[in-house]
């Protein structure tokens, strides 16, 4: 049951992902979550390294979408600034908008990842349709209240997943040490 929050992958930043595995591996289209994944929560302008990151992988052939559970104002000016797809006010981990994504994306669950800061919305969110999941640090401490209350019960289940050996020592330490709270 626990797996179901376990993701594929667990990695420190965006800059981390390892886009020619992926190509290799057969996965052509990314749903990136915006707050925490590519920008602080609070921030509004993405900095020069993920743009280059985003545009790197546009020019391999994947496909992006992003998606967000924040307001459509706030997704769009992003989506724009990136010139990507976006499905806003996503009401993640419901499938709804990663059907959406993928409607966007035009690739199949097994060609898709999903790459998030959050176990209960993006994680939980990817693996309940079949995506390759990866979990990234959140990029700022800032967020808000309730997501901070969710990341206490998130800290609870990486050391679990860690103690079964589905996530790294490695990883979980990392990702420890740094969501405090
Ligand atoms: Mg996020």
């Amino acid at each position: 049951m626990i797996k179901i929050f376990c993701p594929d992958e667990c990695l420190g930043s965006l800059l981390d992902v390892n886009l020619d595995e992926l190509w290799q591996n057969g996965y052509r289209g990314m749903i990136l979550d915006i707050d925490n994944t590519l920008l602080p929560w609070a921030g509004d302008t993405l900095d020069q390294e993920t743009v280059m990151w985003v545009r790197q992988a546009k020019e391999m052939g994947f496909r992006l979408c992003l998606t967000s559970n924040a307001f459509k104002e706030r997704v769009h000016k992003i989506a724009a600034a990136l010139d990507v797809p976006a499905v806003a006010s996503a009401i993640k981990p419901r499938k709804r908008a990663f059907r959406l994504a993928l409607d966007m994306l035009k690739t199949r669950p097994r060609e898709t990842v999903v790459i998030g800061d959050q176990m209960f919305t993006d994680i939980l969110g990817g693996n309940r349709m079949g995506l390759y999941t990866i979990l990234i640090d959140p990029v700022a401490a800032e967020e808000l209240k309730a997501t901070k209350v969710m990341r206490r019960i998130e800290r609870r289940i990486i050391r679990r997943l860690s103690r079964k050996g589905y996530i790294s020592e490695s990883a979980a330490r990392r990702r420890l040490g740094k969501s405090k709270g």
